[in-house]
């Protein structure tokens, strides 16, 4: 990004918005993959650096951390960041100056990896895969916990029931 504006004029604040291009990467384990990540705020310039202040928001595809099917879900992170033209090597988040341009990639990269969430599910109620015969259980029940370890307590109580009518 050319930030030759605000190299020029320092202490004026100038908007920008642009989208930036981010590889897929993988996240404790999980594959994630982002589309275009839109970034929009301002750029202000102080002689020696250049600060970012920005909003940006991503739709993000990943897989559930249950069942492993595809999950989309949609990020927003801000960010506030100021670029060095001698960034500091002892500060992590003090990036370089390069000229009069700036990659702002890692910067975003950064920023919405620290949003996503813990884990991703395709939904809150989730029944994930089978560990013992590997089905997907949201799309085919299966019987190999049956008597097994109890899931929650209505199904203790449906088998309870069940039982019952057997009697
Ligand atoms: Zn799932
Ligand atoms: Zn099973």
């Amino acid at each position: 990004m050319d930030i030759s504006l605000a190299l020029k004029n320092p202490g004026q604040s100038y908007p920008f918005e642009t989208t930036v291009e981010v590889e897929p990467m993988i996240v404790l384990d999980d594959p994630v993959r982002f589309d275009s990540v839109c970034l929009k705020g301002t750029y202000t310039g102080a002689g020696e650096s250049v600060r970012i202040e920005a909003s940006l928001e991503a739709d993000v595809e990943s897989r559930c951390a249950l069942c492993l099917e595809p999950v989309k879900t949609h990020v927003e992170a801000t960010v506030d960041v100021s670029f060095y033209k001698t960034p500091d090597p002892e500060d992590a988040d003090a990036y370089p100056l390069d000229g009069y341009r700036i990659d702002i990639q890692p910067m975003v990269e950064e920023a919405l990896v620290l949003e996503l969430p813990m884990r991703f599910l395709c939904s809150e109620d989730c029944k994930g895969i089978c560990h013992i015969c590997g089905a997907n259980r949201n799309i085919a029940p299966c019987t190999c916990q049956e008597g097994g370890e109890r899931q929650n307590p209505f199904s203790a109580l449906r088998e309870l029931l069940t039982e019952d009518e057997e009697v």
